[in-house]
């Protein structure tokens, strides 16, 4: 829960004045905009409270009425002559909002209330002087969606007298709103009422019209229809600070790609390198990593103006009331509930983001990686895997998203031990099914044929005493030309699978050293240790998540005004959470490069040194992977080391024979997306 501000600020009357007349001056545009006025007995009484800061001390009703009075932004209504009743108001921002009594409202006395709002009215209209009323630029009155049309045209008329008018807020009454305050606030008309809104927007429209032929001299305000509702101010400015968020990791990562693309420019390798790669190769890589940098200020940019623009058009409470209207429409009544909301409305977010990528996605495919030889990918191969990935989606996430949802409306304040227990399930199962099940739609694996190299790495395996089941070639050569090779499975029964690319492009016994890396991870425990942190991780998000889950002030401030569906607050929550996980990630780095130091001294003790060294240098060139970097860029992307590093860790000193290790005659680049690491 955030932090109560303190009660008490005692050194205020010692900061300097101006930043005191500063505080005032902030203080007065922190008002809520809506000022409500109610018309009783023939006099116009406010409901909203006057500015605060005109009554704290005598320094901050001056500077208020100084700010009022420099823009003679008072009202005086004179209400029969005894009495004046003086409203401030800040004509460019304020709203002048007359509102009827809602709860005596019922379809039978509303025709009374309409023809009471006209003569309110009329009264403002009077009890105002000409200037007076010039000033008034937003009017909000009541008109309920039932209101005859007659009624609506004599409310119109009411107002050719405000000659300064320019948006009339037409506010309909809110059936399930809860009172929690005074102030007011609007918000959008709920989709699900949009006949009723469309209904009152003709009658208003057609009446503007009848009152425009008589008076074709009226400048007619704009109409907006908007629902009143208390407002329950945000005690923290959540979309202000997310936002921020967003922008600076945003600018922060651009001034470290800006870094990278220095050292991107150089013209000579790294000296380590000096002896393996041949200048024609290392220009190609810096052309190679320029391009792709070059592609991620740009894509970087779109997602960041996605980001921004979801934001601020509040996409995501439009995107729920509309997903809502669908299962009203269209699905039988016991699908309405959250979960079925929350899946219909994850699904089509899902289909939002994969069309909002697919312009990057084909340009990285077809116009950056083709340009360098990398891709092997036929339109058909890319439009396939779409639909395969999204049909994907939509058989996992509806079981995941209620399971989830299920856990957290049964188990009470406890959810997040729930959830967490559900989590770590699901990722054994994932493990498990994973790799039979799902991979198999996007690649093929096929058992090893028996040979040198099965032998090989059999005998690795049976040396180590790692419990292989199975060993798997992949035909990673259909996509991309990734040369690389991982193992997976449950810690009692492990499968190996190997790239087709990797043992076209290597030696057997290039092959086996770099499963001796591999292997090296497990054998140190990194698997099973990162396996633990990320479960340490979870636990960590989940036990947050139950803290904000009921936070109010979080779903208010990106317009859930009226719902709380637990959805919104785990994607508004990762939102929140974004800086902690550029922390996190930065740390998951460092300890991953780590681990890859150890991996490669782990090989190196098997006698696989400079196997190891070979085999990551052809990778390298074959990859046209980055042979230098910017420290910070390096630091805060890379999970593994950099070349140079691991070669200089392996002690490598070049190939005795004095050749180059790559036949660079037969060195087509290949490769493509994916890991392209060891
Ligand atoms: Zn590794």
């Amino acid at each position: 829960m955030p932090a109560e501000s303190p009660a008490e600020f005692t050194l205020f009357p010692l900061l300097p004045p101006e930043l005191r007349v500063k505080i005032w001056q902030t203080a007065l545009l922190e008002r809520n905009s809506i000022v409500e006025l109610r018309a009783l007995n023939d006099t116009i009484i406010p409901r909203s409270q006057p500015p605060k800061v005109l009554s704290i001390n005598k320094e901050s009703r001056y500077e208020a009425l100084r700010a009022f009075r420099a823009h003679s932004n008072t009202l005086s209504f004179s209400n029969g002559g005894a009495t004046q009743n003086q409203l401030y108001l800040l004509p460019k921002r304020d709203i002048l909002y007359f509102s009827n009594d809602y709860k005596v409202a019922t379809p039978s006395t509303v025709q009374g209330k309409m023809a009471d709002m006209a003569g309110t009215l009329s009264l403002v209209a009077s009890s105002l002087n000409e200037i007076d009323r010039a000033k008034i630029e937003s009017l909000a009155i009541d008109i309920y969606e039932w209101s005859e049309v007659d009624h609506v045209r004599d409310i119109i008329r009411e107002l050719l007298p405000f000659g300064g008018l320019k948006t009339l807020v037409v506010v309909m009454r809110d059936p399930v709103e809860k009172k929690s305050g005074t102030d007011r606030t609007f918000v959008e008309w709920p989709w699900a009422q949009r006949k009723q809104a469309y209904d009152l927007q003709t009658k208003l429209w057609k009446m503007s019209r009848h009152i425009l032929r008589y008076h074709p001299g009226w400048r007619e305000p704009t109409i907006k229809l908007r629902l009143a509702q208390f407002l329950d101010r945000p005690l923290f400015p959540w979309k202000k600070l997310i936002v921020g968020f967003s922008l600076a990791q945003y600018l922060f990562e651009s001034f470290l790609s800006a870094r990278q693309y220095q050292v991107l420019k150089n013209t000579r390798p790294p000296k380590v390198l000096a002896n393996e790669v041949s200048q024609e190769v290392f220009d190609k890589s810096q052309a190679y990593g320029r391009a792709k940098a070059q592609f991620s200020f740009v894509s970087s940019l779109y997602g960041q103006i996605q980001n921004t623009a979801f934001i601020y058009y509040d996409i995501l409470p439009k995107l729920w009331t509309l997903t809502g209207s669908w299962l009203l429409q269209f699905a039988p009544a016991r699908f309405s509930g959250e979960i079925s909301h929350s899946i219909v409305f994850v699904l089509t977010f899902i289909i939002i983001q994969q069309v909002l990528s697919l312009p990057t996605s084909i340009y990285s495919t077809f116009v950056l990686e083709e340009k360098f030889g990398f891709n092997k990918q036929t339109p058909k191969v890319f439009v396939t895997d779409i639909l395969k990935s999204q049909m994907l989606a939509f058989i996992l996430a509806p079981p995941i998203l209620a399971g989830f949802l299920k856990i957290v409306q049964k188990t009470g304040n406890q959810f997040f031990y729930y959830l967490w227990l559900f989590g770590a399930a699901l990722q054994v199962f994932m493990i498990t099914v994973y790799p039979i099940t799902i991979l198999p739609l996007f690649n093929k694996l096929s058992p090893l044929d028996p040979g040198a190299l099965k032998t090989g790495v059999e005998g690795l395996a049976a040396r180590l005493n790692f419990p292989l089941k199975e060993l798997y070639v992949i035909d990673g050569s259909k996509r991309s030309a990734h040369s690389n090779a991982y193992f997976f499975g449950l810690p009692w029964k492990k499968h190996i699978v190997i790239y087709d690319t990797l043992i076209e492009k290597s030696e057997t016994e290039e092959v086996v050293a770099v499963l001796a890396h591999e292997l090296g991870h497990w054998s140190l425990g990194h698997t099973t240790r990162l396996f633990a942190i990320s479960q340490v991780h979870f636990f960590y998000i989940f036990s947050l998540f139950s803290v904000f889950i009921n936070n109010k002030s979080l779903y208010k401030s990106f317009g859930f005004h009226t719902q709380m569906p637990i959805i919104i607050g785990f994607i508004l929550f990762s939102d929140a959470l974004a800086p902690m996980d550029t922390v996190i990630k930065l740390l998951m780095n460092i300890l991953s490069r780590r681990y890859e130091f150890q991996a490669d001294e782990f090989a190196q003790k098997l006698g696989y040194s400079s196997e190891l060294a070979k085999s990551l240098i052809k990778l390298q060139i074959q990859n046209l992977s980055t042979m230098d970097a910017d420290w910070m860029y390096a630091t805060y992307h890379f999970s593994h080391p950099i070349l140079s590093e691991r070669l200089g860790a392996l002690g490598w000193h070049g190939d005795k024979s004095g050749e180059s290790v790559v036949d660079e005659k037969n060195d087509t680049a290949v490769k493509a997306s994916g890991r392209d690491e060891l």
